[in-house]
């Protein structure tokens, strides 16, 4: 048996105003996608932006349902809109946010698994990483240069041979 530890790579920012303008910018477009959240239940509104390499931005936002699982993250609620209409234009980063009134959130909300996984096959499909900004409207954002950085043991199809 050997013990084996796996090091992940993010920028930690202290504000968005540390950040590119382009970066800054599409975290201040994930905060306009809150206004499209459907989370009556959770009262917990994400937002989410991608940039695209045209320059086109895209927004969501979650979106639940009485019948809670078939609610959907901003995140996939945006990957999957990308992946049904623009799938020819690659994304180049991705920024989500979140908001409630229920308590302040102190730091940047991180996506699921599940969002993750999508990020990870998406990245794989357009073949170029994906930029990660998750904003906490407090100041902090956090940057990964990729998906790998926040799911290392990501599932490919290539691992079932
Ligand atoms: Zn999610």
């Amino acid at each position: 048996m050997t013990n084996k530890e796996i090091k992940i790579a993010f920028e930690d920012y202290t504000s968005i105003d540390e950040l590119n303008n382009d970066d800054k910018a599409l975290c201040l477009e994930a905060v306009k996608a809150l206004d499209g959240s459907h989370s009556p239940y959770s009262k917990f509104r994400v937002g989410c932006a991608l940039r695209l390499q045209s320059g086109k931005i895209l927004h969501a936002s979650n979106q639940e349902n009485v019948a809670y699982p078939s609610g959907l993250c901003a995140e996939r609620v945006a990957l999957f809109h990308w992946g049904a209409n623009h799938s020819d234009d690659p994304i180049l980063s991705m920024a989500v946010t979140a908001h409630t009134d229920n308590f302040p959130l102190l730091k940047p909300v991180t996506s699921c698994g599940g969002c993750l996984q999508v990020m990870a096959e998406f990245e794989q499909k357009q073949g170029k990483p994906i930029e990660v900004l998750l904003y906490c409207q407090k100041g902090e954002v956090w940057k990964a240069k990729g998906i790998q950085s926040f799911l290392p043991f990501m599932f490919f199809e290539n691992r079932l041979q």
